[in-house]
């Protein structure tokens, strides 16, 4: 754990994420993934898809468009009632504003929608773009029931971008206008006792998650039905001790048929032959803020060799790369040989063994290249040196430690794949 700025800083100086629109002085809210960065959003998506619906048998994905009938978002309640108070002056920010009757005002509303129009005629008809992915699984429901039949309960699981035009985003990747979040919709039968089972079950895998990726740990916060959005009947809020403090960074409420009810859409149950209306456990992770989530928590800076260092110690199945490879001399072309026929190698079966990237880098002194990969969340640094060349042996370097050790080049995919 770190101060902001300087995750911020080592962020963009190492090629995650940039602030966006940056050489026209920016645009509040928005953040431009790098090539690092986008390797860890990938990863970390990829490990939530695999973990929430390819490991189970009751998920469905899906990939709506952002772009949806009005129709959506008036029946869904988010066009009336999506909105937080306005501030008076901006200097205000959102959160000091939680509770504007208190402070005896009637603050006016400003809806959280970018609106937009389809069609270029005068009548255009109105859109949004999405505020949240949810209602998309909500539209596709019947769609879904159709072509794959599913038993009670199933969910319907999706990833994508939502927009809201925060009044005040801030506080790097947690409150940004453009984000990406990660959504189930898990229907189940209405009968009593059905839903508290499922909420349990999720409440525990979203601890075995944030776990798998590295978080010290997350803080369940029942919330009070007075602060429930209209349609809950019981949220979690899961919070992380941000360098900002501690705020909510993934959701899970129970909607009960509130959305189903509102669509006006419904189910066949088998057993009774009869139609019935499921209700609905949603766990909602926010992409962007379990980027910053992990990034707060794998910073770490200790001290090497009589020198500070900074590294990420980032679980290795979401480090962007996950073996570096580097040549000791740049200017010996034995070296420069052996070591590229050792990475060509490896990147080729890297695939087959579920790495991330292989790099090469013989650029500056062997500690610059440590630094640069340390600073990344490489967990291992394997160097080609003269001794390659007789024996075929490499130092792979572990990155949490700096341990180096001796390995047979036949060894080395052994010694790097990812053990968990
Ligand atoms: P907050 O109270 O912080 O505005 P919320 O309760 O409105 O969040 P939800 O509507 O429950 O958030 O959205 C689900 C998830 O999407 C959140 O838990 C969070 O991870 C993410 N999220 C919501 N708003 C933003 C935002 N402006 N920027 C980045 N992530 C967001």
């Amino acid at each position: 754990m770190t101060n902001l700025d300087t995750l911020v800083a080592l962020a963009k100086r190492r090629g995650f994420i940039y602030p966006g629109s940056e050489i026209y002085g920016g645009l509040a809210g928005t953040w431009d993934y790098g090539h690092y960065g986008l390797a860890l959003k990938n990863n970390l998506k990829n490990l939530w898809w695999k973990r929430f619906v390819t490991d189970r048998e009751d998920m469905y994905g899906l990939d709506a468009a952002i772009l949806m009938n009005e129709r959506v978002w008036q029946v869904s309640g988010h066009v009336e009632g999506f909105s937080d108070p306005l501030p008076q002056k901006s200097s205000e920010l959102r959160s000091d504003l939680k509770n504007p009757e208190s402070q005896g005002q009637t603050l006016k509303q400003f809806n959280l929608m970018f609106r937009t129009q389809i069609g270029a005629t005068d009548d255009a008809q109105v859109s949004y773009l999405r505020p949240e992915t949810a209602q998309g699984m909500f539209v596709n429901f019947k769609n879904t029931v159709d072509s794959f039949h599913p038993p009670l309960p199933f969910g319907i699981a999706q990833i994508g971008k939502a927009f809201r035009n925060e009044i005040a985003p801030r506080d790097f990747l947690f409150r940004a206008r453009e984000f990406e979040q990660m959504e189930i919709e898990y229907f189940v039968h209405p009968q009593v006792g059905q839903w508290e089972k499922v909420f349990e079950q999720f409440r525990l895998a979203l601890h075995a998650f944030a776990k798998e990726i590295g978080l010290k740990e997350i803080h369940d916060l029942e919330v009070l039905a007075t602060d429930r959005a209209h349609y809950s009947q019981r949220t979690i809020d899961f919070e992380f001790d941000f360098p900002f403090g501690r705020k909510e960074l993934w959701g899970l409420a129970y909607r009960t048929d509130y959305d189903l009810t509102a669509h006006q859409l419904d189910y066949h149950d088998e057993a009774t032959k009869s139609k019935i209306v499921p209700h609905v456990i949603e766990p909602s992770f926010g992409v962007d803020r379990t980027i910053l989530a992990i990034l707060s928590d794998a910073y770490t800076e200790d001290e090497m060799g009589g020198e500070k260092r900074v590294y990420l110690k980032l679980p290795p199945r979401l480090a962007p790369v996950t073996a570096a490879i580097f040549p000791l001399l740049k200017n010996k072309p034995e070296l420069v040989t052996k070591a590229l026929e050792i990475y060509r190698s490896l990147k080729l079966q890297a695939i087959s063994y579920n790495l991330q990237a292989i790099v090469f880098d013989d650029n500056g002194n062997i500690g610059k290249r440590y630094r640069r990969q340390d600073e990344i969340g490489t967990p291992y640094c394997v160097t080609i040196d003269f001794q390659t060349l007789d024996d075929n042996t490499v130092t792979v370097r572990a990155r949490d430690t700096g341990e180096q050790e001796r390995v047979a080049v036949g060894e080395l995919l052994d010694k790097i794949k990812d053990k968990t």
